[in-house]
C-alpha cells in the first residue's frame, strides 16, 4: 500500500462508521482470526464494525472471542443485504474474487460501500478500491498486523486482537513450519504473545479437541491413502459414505491433505471429498518446493490459491475425479520428478 492510501483508509477511519467484514466461504482459522481480529480493533475505534460470514465455520473455531457477533449470511440473507446494502465501508478478508462468498458476492458487487482486500492469496480480482495485496505473506492474520502497525495503532492491539491473530497464524503456517514462515513473522507472534495471546490455550483449542468421530474418520482416510511414488504424488479420497459412517462434521476433514505430503520423498498431495448435497467433489492440494498447486488447480479443478496448497472442485462422480488426477499427473511429470 503506499503513503497515499494509508493517510487516505487513516482519514476514513477517524470517523465512525458502519463497516462490514467478509471472509471467505467456509472459513478456517486465518479467515476466522483476522476478521475477528479487525473487528476488535475497528470497534475499539468507535466503528460500528460486524464480521459477516457466508456460511458456517467449525466447531473448534467457535471460542474465538467475538465469535458469538458473527452474522451467517446464508442464514440471516434479508438482515445481511440491508447491512451490505448500507454500509460504509466492507472489508474483504482471505481472499482474491468475489465467487469466493458465493451469493453474498452479488450483493458486495453492488453495494455502494468503499471496499479494502486484504488478501495474500494469488491474482487478486480487480473490485475493491484499496488493495492490500501480498503473495509472500504467512497469512491474511499477519497483514491485519501489519495493516494495524502501518495505521501507527500497533501499540492499540488488545489481549482478544492478539488472540484472533495468533490463531490464524498458527493455522496458515502450520504451526509456523512452511516457507512463508519469516523471521518477521515469529517477531510478531512474540508481540501477540506479549500482549495476552495465550499460545498454549489457543494450540489446545484448535488442535486437541478432537471427537473420538474425527479421528475414526482420519483412520479411514489414511487407509485409503494412495501413493504414486514415480510421480511423487500421494491422495486420499473420502465419499459420502464414510463421511457418514464417522458422523462428519465441517472442519472434520481440516489437515488430513497434510498426510499425504508428509510422506518421504512425496512433493504433492491431494484429497477429494465427495459432497452428495451439492453434487461435487472438494478438492484440497498442497505440495512442496515450485511445483504450483495454484496453476495445476485453476488449469483442471475450477479453483486457485497458494502455490502450495490449494482448493478446487469436480462435477465428475469421485471414481471419475480419480481417474482425471491420475491421467492428467503425467503431463506434470518433468515438474514432479525434477
Ligand atoms: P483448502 O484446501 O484448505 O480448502 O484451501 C487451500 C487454499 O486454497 C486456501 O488458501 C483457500 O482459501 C484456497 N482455496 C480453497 N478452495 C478454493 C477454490 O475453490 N478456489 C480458489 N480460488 N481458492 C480456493
Ligand atoms: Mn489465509
Amino acid at each position: 500500500m503506499t503513503t497515499a492510501e494509508i493517510n487516505q483508509i487513516q482519514a476514513l477511519l477517524s470517523i465512525p462508521k458502519q463497516i462490514i467484514i467478509v471472509p471467505h466461504k467456509n472459513p478456517d482459522g486465518d479467515a476466522m482470526g483476522s476478521t475477528l481480529a479487525l473487528y476488535h480493533y475497528l470497534k475499539a475505534n468507535n466503528h460500528n464494525a460486524l464480521v459477516m460470514s457466508p456460511n458456517d465455520y467449525p466447531d473448534f473455531l467457535k471460542w474465538l472471542p467475538g465469535d458469538d457477533t458473527v452474522l451467517k449470511y446464508d442464514s440471516e440473507t434479508e438482515r445481511c443485504n440491508t447491512l451490505l446494502q448500507d454500509a460504509d465501508l466492507i472489508f474483504t478478508l482471505d481472499f482474491n474474487a468475489l465467487h469466493r462468498v458465493g451469493h453474498m458476492g452479488d450483493m458486495i458487487a453492488k453495494s455502494e460501500a468503499i471496499k479494502l482486500m486484504i488478501d495474500h492469496h494469488q491474482q487478486p480480482d480487480d473490485y475493491a478500491t484499496y488493495v492490500f495485496s501480498d503473495v509472500t505473506m504467512s497469512s491474511t492474520c499477519e497483514m491485519v498486523y501489519r495493516f494495524i502497525e502501518m495505521l501507527g495503532d500497533d501499540s492499540k492491539i488488545t489481549a482478544d486482537i492478539a488472540t484472533c491473530l495468533y490463531t490464524g497464524i498458527m493455522t496458515d503456517t502450520g504451526s509456523f513450519r512452511f516457507p512463508s514462515t519469516t523471521s518477521k513473522t515469529h517477531y510478531i507472534i512474540g508481540k501477540l504473545i506479549e500482549v495476552g495471546a495465550n499460545n498454549a490455550q489457543i494450540h489446545n483449542n484448535i488442535y486437541d479437541t478432537n471427537s473420538y468421530e474425527k479421528l475414526q474418520l482420519l483412520g479411514c482416510a489414511l487407509s485409503n491413502l494412495k501413493v504414486i511414488p514415480e510421480l511423487r504424488t500421494a491422495y486420499i479420497t473420502l465419499s459420502q459414505d464414510e463421511l457418514n459412517q464417522f458422523d462428519f462434521k465441517k472442519g472434520d476433514t481440516e489437515g488430513f491433505v497434510n498426510y499425504g505430503l508428509s510422506l518421504n520423498n512425496i512433493i504433492f498431495a491431494a484429497i477429494f471429498i465427495e459432497h452428495r448435497q451439492d453434487n461435487i467433489i472438494k478438492i484440497s492440494l498442497r505440495s512442496k518446493g515450485n511445483f504450483s498447486v495454484n496453476e495445476f488447480s485453476r488449469q483442471y479443478f475450477e479453483g486457485g490459491g497458494h502455490t502450495n496448497a490449494a482448493g478446487g472442485k469436480s462435477d465428475l462422480s469421485l471414481n471419475e475425479t480419480i481417474e482425471k488426477f491420475i491421467s492428467i499427473l503425467p503431463n506434470h511429470k518433468n515438474e514432479l520428478t525434477s
